[in-house]
């Protein structure tokens, strides 16, 4: 504010020529299109003086992206050189700022002293890049991306190579991130949330750009938490709050942008997150408007170009005296990155009243998922094909009723359009029989035919027929469509395998196989390469993926906590008063003074209303208030106790009597081998829940019989026995074998396990699943085939080395562990100390 004073010369002649004058503070997207809105209505009517911070004419800011990428040159991206300036009679101040709003006097001031009055001023002042304020933000080397000069700086920085980490995964810094790549960067990604673009892209269509992105040769790190940005003179690093750090020469922080309305502010405009403006675009100042990312209209603030454009017209309108008004906008977005098609527009985060339509096809990498509420299209995703991105944009937009083309919709505009009927039955009966039905095994439409003509009744039929749907299985769905159009009524119709869940034709073991097959490592994987026809799954299946991945990829699946029942989740046992249950581990049934003494102090001090013994010999405390979760499980690791995972589909006790030891009829250290089993077997996840017992002789007192694995100890050795249920539908187990050391039946207990872990279907005890494979079965994977026993055994201590982990523990060690002031030093063994 030290500069001279220069008063405006022009303005004051347009003045004395009757022509009211318009000042623009910002020289960009929004404030030039509406100039040349208004001279297109009344090119007469203003004195206008453009004030730009940036040292340029007016450019498109959105092809800085193809500029980076070296796709195109500035000067092809100029919207307005100086002549169009020139032509209208537009005076335009380029890189000389506005630095105050005298509202009284009516004029504006200038970094360099200018003084200019003004009749009417449009404030058009853009949105600045948002700074995570981390240490280190302030770094050479540290940038943002908003203007050509940040373009100059990453191009300078490229030419030298290195590493760059792009902070934001949203639009920005995915299109800095591809234009660094392309200029020969080493590029990582770090993105907060556990998927890119999540305002704009649902996790399925994040899944698949990701994917992408990670096969052009990018690091993309989701969760993941800046701490700190590294280096002395210039930077050399980021670090995140998990402790990873990564090598940097650039940084770029594109993590989102804020209206810049401090010039507004300090003239005492009224602004919230933007300037407020009316329908009218006017300001709380009559004199004064606004348009572009800085404004904030009936609530929203915008921060792509399309709302400009109506923002611009409906200003222009105001302003040569023919009011029309903006309403607001619908917003679509689409990435501006070579090879990757992404359309997103509308809402698509779901919610009762609304409905999924969802496309996937694996072999095309296509995603479409639109978003229905009663009959109206309300969002829309595309990703791989956008072609009908605008055609769905205009149905969002105009609110029209798709009640008609519902059925076509997904396949867009041209099938909506034609009017034909979506029975997936006539889309295979037009088939040519030419046409590839089995992509695995190269098995035509007219091969499949002949094998149901040739007597082929159903799908196993089929499969051993002509191989058709034998492999991969995505194209049972057609196999049993020619079934029902050639067999007709003989077919009854009916699909001769049950699904998964309504999301899925897939059957659970046509799922499980896949993901051994296919290699596929995370639930979105799954969807889009098994076709689900739901955006996210449901209650059902994500549970039951989340187990599959975790029981095949131990080491390489990534938990998804979402997709674990509230039990789970919370590692407690929610009650029906909405207060929680817990239970710590009492190896082998057996427990010390310490134990017990830990018991009672975390019951008096979380006010447990009630402490339990279990059938399964362990205390259960209740009445654990949700917020007290976290600091009851640390007091009970801290007396070295662990999760009993009462809560869990997972191994949950191993019952015992007093066996040898104390019983006058044991005949072995039942309590002994129950303790090394529950030691072996704890923590491991299965497809329900899972109880040991182990009983000192035929009397049983452990009630083995009815466990899903029962050990009885006779003199001779132990007998194993197999898919027992105490539960509603009481079932005995059925012998299994004989064997004669502890060594052995541990062998045995493990295989087992993992044959069921490995082969039931998520949900099913094993009292259902011994049952419909047979016990001949069964032995003979366990008891017959010796090596197939140790490659089980082996697989399930491979997954309990990675799995053994105390959920409570974990919890308290993680982003909680602020509450929490010891982490349990976990004691397998409980002893009674000797007296
Ligand atoms: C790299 C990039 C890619 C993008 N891609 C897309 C896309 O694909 N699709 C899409 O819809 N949108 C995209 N956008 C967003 C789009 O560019 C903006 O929505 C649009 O530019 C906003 O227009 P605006 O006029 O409000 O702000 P701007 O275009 O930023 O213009 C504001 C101008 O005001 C100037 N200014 C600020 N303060 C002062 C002051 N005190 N005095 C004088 N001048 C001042 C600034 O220097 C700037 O030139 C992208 C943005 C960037 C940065
Ligand atoms: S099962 Fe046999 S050894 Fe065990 S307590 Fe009962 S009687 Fe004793």
């Amino acid at each position: 504010m030290n500069a001279p004073v220069i008063i405006d010369d022009q303005q004051e002649n347009a003045s004395r020529h009757g022509r009211e004058r318009l000042v623009v503070i910002g020289n960009g997207m929004a404030g030039c299109r509406a100039v040349e809105e208004i001279l297109g209505r009344d090119a007469d009517r203003y004195a206008i003086t453009i004030f730009g911070a940036e040292p340029r004419v007016n450019y498109d800011r959105i092809m800085l992206s193809p500029v980076l990428a070296g796709d195109k040159s500035f000067e092809e991206i100029i919207i307005n050189d100086q002549s169009w300036y020139d032509d209208n009679g537009i005076e335009l101040v380029s890189g000389d700022a506005i630095i105050a709003i005298k509202r009284e006097a009516k004029e504006v001031v200038s970094a360099s002293g200018r003084v200019t009055p003004y009749d009417r001023l449009l404030i058009a002042t853009g949105s600045d890049p948002f700074i995570i304020p981390v240490p280190g933000h302030k770094l050479p080397g540290v940038i943002t991306f908003r203007d050509l000069d940040d373009v100059d700086k990453m191009l300078t920085a490229a030419e030298a190579g290195g590493n760059v980490v792009v902070i934001g995964g949203g639009l920005l810094g995915l299109e800095a991130a591809h234009g660094l790549s392309l200029r020969g960067m080493q590029v990582t990604v770090l993105h907060l949330m556990p998927t890119l673009m999540e305002r704009q892209l649902d996790e399925a269509a994040g899944f698949l750009l990701r994917s992408e992105l990670e096969r052009r040769g990018q690091t993309i790190i989701t969760q993941a938490d800046t701490a700190e940005i590294l280096g002395d003179s210039h930077v050399t690093g980021v670090k995140l709050k998990d402790g990873t750090e990564i090598d940097a020469d650039l940084v770029v922080m594109a993590v989102g942008i804020k209206p810049s309305i401090n010039l507004a502010k300090l003239a005492e405009l009224e602004v919230e997150r933007g300037i407020v403006v009316d329908d009218d675009m006017v300001t709380s100042d009559p004199a004064i408007l606004a348009v572009g990312e800085c404004v904030q209209h009936r609530g929203a603030c915008y921060g792509l170009v399309a709302p400009l454009w109506e923002m611009c017209r409906a200003l222009a309108d105001f302003m040569t005296s023919n009011p029309s008004g903006y309403v607001g906008s619908v917003t679509a977005t689409k990435l501006k990155v070579s090879g990757i098609n992404l359309f997103s527009a509308g809402d698509f985060s779901g919610g009762d009243d609304t409905e999924d339509i969802v496309m996937r096809d694996a072999s095309r990498g296509v995603y479409k998922r639109v978003v229905v509420k009663g009959n109206q299209l309300i969002g829309a995703v595309l990703y791989g094909d956008t072609a009908d991105g605008s055609w769905y944009f205009d149905l969002l937009k105009r609110q029209e009723d798709i009640s008609d083309i519902r059925e076509a919709l997904i396949f867009g505009q041209a099938f909506a359009s034609g009017g034909a009927t979506l029975d997936p039955d006539s889309a295979v009966a037009a088939l040519s029989p030419d046409a590839e039905i089995c992509g695995c095994n190269g098995v035509t439409k007219g091969q499949v035919v002949s094998c149901i003509d040739g007597g082929a009744g159903d799908l196993d039929s089929v499969r051993a027929g002509c191989k058709a749907s034998a492999s991969c299985g995505s194209c049972t769905g057609l196999v049993e469509s020619l079934l029902s159009l050639s067999l007709g009524d003989d077919y009854g119709g009916a699909r001769t395998v049950t699904p998964m869940c309504k999301c899925t034709s897939f059957t659970h073991e046509d799922v499980r196989r896949n993901i051994l097959e296919k290699e596929l490592k995370s639930i979105p994987q799954v969807m889009q390469e098994l076709h689900w026809t739901t955006a996210d799954g449901c209650a059902s299946c994500r549970p039951a993926l989340n187990y599959y991945l975790l029981c095949a990829w131990p080491t390489e699946h990534e938990e998804d906590p979402q997709s674990r029942f509230v039990n789970e989740r919370m590692h407690a046992n929610i009650q029906k008063d909405g207060t929680y249950s817990v239970v710590p581990r009492m190896w082998g049934g057996i427990t010390t003074p310490n134990e017990l003494r830990a018991i009672a102090d975390a019951a008096d001090k979380y006010e447990a209303r009630l402490v339990k013994v279990t059938g399964g010999q362990r205390l259960d405390i209740f009445g654990i208030k949700k917020e007290d979760l976290p600091l009851i499980w640390a007091d009970l690791n801290a007396a070295g106790m662990v999760s009993g995972h009462a809560y869990g589909k997972a191994l949950r006790t191993v019952k015992t009597c007093v066996g040898s030891e104390w019983c006058r009829f044991g005949t072995q250290d039942s309590t002994g081998l129950g303790i090394k089993a529950e030691q072996m077997t704890w923590g491991s996840w299965m497809p329900h829940k899972f109880k040991i017992a182990v009983s000192g002789c035929p009397r049983n007192c452990a009630e083995a019989s009815i466990k899903d694995l029962g050990i009885i100890c006779v003199d001779s050795g132990y007998e194993l026995s197999v898919g027992g249920n105490g539960g509603i539908h009481l079932r005995g187990t059925d012998f299994l074998c004989k064997v004669e050391t502890e060594e052995q039946a541990l062998e045995y207990i493990a295989a087992f396990i993992q044959l069921y872990r490995e082969e039931a279907r998520y949900l099913d005890r094993t009292a259902p699943w011994v049952e419909r494979v047979g016990m001949d079965y069964i032995k003979g994977r366990i008891v017959e085939d010796e090596a197939g026993r140790k490659k089980l055994q082996k697989r399930f201590l491979f997954a309990q080395s990675v799995h053994q982990k105390d959920p409570w523990a974990e919890r308290v060690a993680g982003a909680e562990g602020h509450l929490h002031k010891h982490i349990a030093e976990i004691r397998p063994f409980a002893v009674l100390e000797p007296a």
